[in-house]
Formats: C-alpha cells, structure tokens, sequence
C-alpha cells in the first residue's frame, strides 16, 4: 500500500522537523509547505490525505488558506495554533476546518487528530447508524440512547446536540456549529443555551458531569465527544 501523504504547511523549522519526524517514524510521507501558497500548490500536486496547518503564516493567514482550500477540496484540515488563539481556531473551523492541535502538542495527541481526520474520510460511505463509546450506545436510526442497558430520554433539543456531536465524534464541534444546527438559522438561542443544555446533556449521560467521559469542553471553542480510540 502506497503511504498516506500528509502535508504541512506550517513556516516555523523546528515544527516542522518535529512533525515530519515523527509523522515519517509512523509510516506517513510528509510533504513540507512554507507558505500558504505553496501549499495551496502542494495540495494540487500531491493530493495528501490531510492537511496540517498553521495559522500564522508568512504571505497569508492559515484562516484564508483553509477558504482557499474549501473551494474545491474536502481533505481533512488540521489547524496549529499557539495559545492564545483562541478566535482564529474557531474562524478556522467555522471556514471548514476539521479539528486543531494548539502548541506545543504531543505526538499522542497529534497521531489520534490525523487518524479521527483519515478515518472519517474512509468511513464516509459504510457509516453505521450505531455509536459506541465507553458505555454510552447511541442508535441514530432508532433515535435510541442507552448508558450500559438503560435507556435515557431525552428531549428533542437534548437528542438533536447529542446527534450532532456522535456524527461528528472524535472532532471538535463549534459552540456556533452547535446553534446553527441544533437551533437552525431563525435561532433564539445563544451560546448561553448550548451551554445550558450541555450540562443537562452531562447530568443525565455522565457517571461525573464534572468530569465528563464522553461529553469534553474545549475550552473557547466548543465540545468534542470522546471515541474508544481517543482514550487509548
Ligand atoms: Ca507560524
């Protein structure tokens, strides 16, 4: 089997080198980007299988670069960012961006971003309607959600932010991302509301909602729900 490329458009050298490394030790080939538009070009002429990117870059903003690439692409996108960063990482996964590793990462937490990306692209068309994590079973065709053999109601509001965190599990979803598609566009609701019913969500689906094993805040940006894969 060829080797899953993996482009990284990042300018900082000692990150690059990190990554490349590491990534190259995993069975990856790595392709290397300076700029924004070289890996605009990169991503034409090698078609990796994601993309790592930075958000600050010297000719462009890693945010541009992931409209850019939206234009015509699907790969996975990753974004670096530093600390403190918080706006620019939510812009860039509300440009399309897939997920986000905020410096300095580990290699742990790096491999599992790119395997969630890479899987979710492989698994687009097989998809099963069932989710299983931990004890939690959530069954999308029956609308049925189950912690061990009890099953759990919840309300319509309730059901429906779940769902869209078990579609998109293992990623990063927006507090945003969460109104829009929970509330739809003539939403009264805020942010204040996901907030609200993310801890109705805990109290009825986690052993601790105060430390949640599905249901994980990130922090300035939103929820991810946790996969089997990401506890290993
Ligand atoms: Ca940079």
């Amino acid at each position: 089997m060829p080797k899953a490329v993996i482009l990284l458009i990042e300018d900082d050298a000692s990150i690059r080198r990190f990554v490349s490394a590491f990534l190259s030790g995993q069975g990856f080939k790595v392709v290397e980007a300076v700029t924004g538009k070289t890996g605009l070009e990169y991503l034409r002429s090698y078609k990796p299988s994601a993309v790592l990117l930075d958000l600050g870059l010297p000719d462009t903003s890693g945010i541009e670069v992931v409209k850019r690439i939206r234009e015509w692409s699907r790969v996975p996108v990753i974004i670096i960012s530093a600390r403190g960063q918080e706006g620019d990482k939510v812009a860039g996964l509300d440009a399309g961006a897939d997920d986000y590793l905020t410096k300095p990462f580990g290699t742990a937490e790096l491999l599992a971003r790119i395997r969630v990306s890479l899987r979710r692209v492989s698994s687009a068309d097989k998809n099963s309607p069932i989710f299983k994590t931990g004890n939690l079973e959530v069954d999308l065709s029956k609308r049925h959600v189950l912690i061990g053999s009890k099953e759990i109601h919840l309300s319509p509001i309730q059901y429906k932010i779940l769902s869209i965190l078990v579609r998109q599990a293992g990623r990063v979803v927006t507090r945003e991302e969460l109104l829009e598609e929970a509330w739809g566009p003539e939403k009264d609701a805020g942010v204040d509301s996901v907030r609200i019913y993310m801890h109705q969500l805990r109290k009825k689906l986690e052993k601790n909602p105060l430390r949640p094993q599905y249901l994980k805040t990130e922090l300035g940006v939103g929820y991810r729900m946790i996969t089997d894969e990401d506890r290993i």
